[in-house]
This record gives C-alpha cells, sequence and structure tokens, in this order.
C-alpha cells in the first residue's frame, strides 16, 4: 500500500476570528510550500461569526477555489463546526486545525510526514501551552483525569483535536451522527493506526476565546455522558447503599427493643431520623438528577435535529479535479 499523500483537506472552524484569518492563511501557505506534491484544500467553516470573519473569508476564497467556505446560520459550537468540515471532506488526509494560532501550522508538515510513515491517525501533544491560566490548565487535567477512570476509551493527555486523519477514519466519522459530540473521543473509539507527536501549542494570536466556562462544563459532561454509563451505575450503588444502611438500623432498633427493652429511649433518635431522610432525599435528588442528563440526551438523539444549518457556501459546488 502507498502510504504518501496526494491529497489534504484541512479544516478550520472560525469564531470572530478576524485578526487570525490572514496570518493563518499565510502560515498555511508557506507549510502548504514544503509539500508541493500535495494538494491543500482549505475548509473554513463559519460558526455564526459576529465580526467581520465572514467577509474575510469571501474576500479569499474569491480568487482561489482551494478555499472552500461553509457559513453556519448561527453559532452551533465549535464541534458542530469541526464537524461540518469533516461532513465534506473528500481529500487521502483531513487536519483539523483552530484558527488562533496555538496550533502551529508548520507542526502539519511533520504530522504529515509521521502518518506517511504508516499511520492513521497523527494527534498533537501539547509539550508545553503557552497563554493558557493555571485554572484552565487545572481542570482540564481534572477533567481528564475523571474521563480516564470513567470511561474505556484511551484519550491521550494534553491533546486537542489538532491532528492529521486519513480517509478511512474521516469515514467513519463522518457515519457518526451522534448530536452530543465529543470529536476527540470519538476519533479514540474508531482506533487504526495511532501516533502522537509532540508539540508546544503556542498563545493564541488575537482575539478572544470562544469558550466560555458554561461552554466548556457542557463539553465536559456531554464528554462524560456520551462515552460513559459510570454514573447511572454509581446511581445505583448509591441506592444500594442506602437500603443496606436502612436496614442495618431496623435490625440495631429491633434488637435493642427485643432483647433490651429500650424502645423509649431512642426516642431522641427522631434527629437521626431526620438526618437520614436529608441523606437518602438528597442521593434520590442527584440519581433522578443523573437519569435526567441521559434521558435529555436521548431526547436530543431522538429529535433528531441537524447537528448545524448551513446558510452559505463558497466554492463547494465547483469542480476543481485536476
Ligand atoms: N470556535 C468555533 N465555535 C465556537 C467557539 C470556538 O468555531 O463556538 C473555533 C475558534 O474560532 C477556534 C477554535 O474553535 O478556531 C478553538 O476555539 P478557542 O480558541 O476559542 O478555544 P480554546 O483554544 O480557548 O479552547
Ligand atoms: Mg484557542
Amino acid at each position: 500500500m502507498n502510504e504518501k499523500l496526494n491529497t489534504i483537506d484541512i479544516v478550520i472552524p472560525i469564531y470572530n476570528e478576524e485578526e487570525n484569518i490572514h496570518p493563518l492563511m499565510d502560515r498555511l501557505n508557506s507549510m502548504a510550500k514544503s509539500r508541493k506534491n500535495i494538494e491543500f484544500t482549505y475548509i473554513f467553516v463559519n460558526d455564526g461569526s459576529r465580526d467581520n470573519s465572514l467577509q474575510l473569508l469571501k474576500e479569499i476564497s474569491s480568487d482561489n477555489i482551494k478555499v472552500k467556505v461553509i457559513s453556519f446560520s448561527k453559532n452551533f459550537g465549535h464541534q458542530a463546526a469541526v464537524t461540518a468540515g469533516i461532513d465534506i471532506s473528500t481529500a487521502e488526509a483531513t487536519v483539523l486545525i483552530d484558527a488562533d494560532l496555538q496550533d502551529p501550522p508548520e507542526v502539519i508538515t511533520d504530522m504529515i510526514i509521521e502518518l506517511e510513515g504508516g499511520f492513521d491517525i497523527v494527534y498533537a501533544q501539547r509539550i508545553s501551552r503557552k497563554g493558557e491560566s493555571w485554572h484552565k490548565k487545572l481542570t482540564a487535567k481534572a477533567f481528564y483525569y475523571i474521563f480516564d477512570k470513567l470511561t474505556n476509551i484511551n484519550i491521550p493527555r494534553d491533546t486537542g483535536d489538532f491532528r492529521i486523519m486519513r480517509k478511512c477514519v474521516v469515514k467513519e466519522l463522518q457515519g457518526m451522527r451522534e448530536k452530543h459530540r465529543f470529536i476527540r473521543g470519538m476519533v479514540a473509539w474508531c482506533g487504526f493506526r495511532t501516533k502522537a507527536f509532540p508539540y508546544h501549542r503556542d498563545a493564541r494570536n488575537a482575539g478572544e476565546t470562544g469558550y466560555s466556562y458554561k461552554q466548556m462544563i457542557t463539553f465536559s459532561l456531554n464528554a462524560i455522558f456520551s462515552f460513559s454509563s459510570a454514573p447511572i451505575k454509581f446511581v445505583n450503588y448509591m441506592g444500594l447503599f442506602s437500603v443496606l444502611l436502612g436496614f442495618l438500623g431496623l435490625v440495631r432498633l429491633a434488637v435493642l427493643w427485643i432483647f433490651f427493652n429500650e424502645y423509649d429511649k431512642y426516642e431522641a433518635g427522631l434527629i437521626a431520623t431526620l438526618i437520614v431522610v436529608l441523606f437518602i432525599g438528597g442521593v434520590q435528588m442527584i440519581s433522578i438528577g443523573i437519569i435526567g442528563e441521559y434521558i435529555g440526551r436521548m431526547f436530543e438523539q431522538i429529535k433528531d435535529r441537524p447537528l448545524y444549518i448551513i446558510s452559505e457556501q463558497i466554492n463547494l459546488d465547483v469542480d476543481d479535479s485536476e
């Protein structure tokens, strides 16, 4: 099998990145020059940007059919944007990269070499990350630790979605229509020949992160509830524990009453009862909440709404095969 690549699609999600689009394009172009034999196509997905990003994308795509643009009708989120790019990708390999230059485009050249060396997925693994707050790093660490414990999917530490994947992997992803998407988990779930490529992650070139804390929490919960049934098992264990505790209390009460006739003295047990009621009540509420998380996700899935809505597309119906 010839492992060398002839065509590569680069998928770039865009949410308010007007200051980064030109610098990114410059660096991608010079990266592409290092591999002249490969035909690169750029798939920009405008995820409802509120700044001038779409205008800039229109400009750069007007005289270059290798720049394709999909524009969403509103903000559908980073994972949806990446999904849209993957959905229309047809090349022999597909790269996912952020637009803010935190992922240096030059690294793609090295990842291509690794891929051609006989792999299906090469993901970029951060040796260092600049310009990220300690609490972002700490919460990320905690999340991956929990995800690792709760699922049987092995997500490599310190990775994002920055990666290159062969068509065989992309095809599988195109077939996965789940609503709550955690793309790096879905890729890991697929298997295939996988390799890590270590790199230094830069600080964001310009602009602000498009991920609020609320979005980060939603993202983490989606990852856990979509890949693990451990939380619902936890409900079972909590229930079992509560029943056992109640049964032991009952036995104790019975023994004291029957053998020691000490029942009356235990009227003060009212307080204890109160504590138990509160405890069990809390356990039940948490349990219903956890079940609710799954039911809510099932509801979303059953509704089967599209993952995103495209309002505009550029250079997509042109035949650019040479
Ligand atoms: N992004 C997006 N939709 C969003 C948020 C972000 O398409 O709702 C894009 C953003 O333009 C960037 C990438 O996803 O190219 C990563 O986002 P960001 O840099 O804001 O996230 P962070 O690096 O802070 O996790
Ligand atoms: Mg970023």
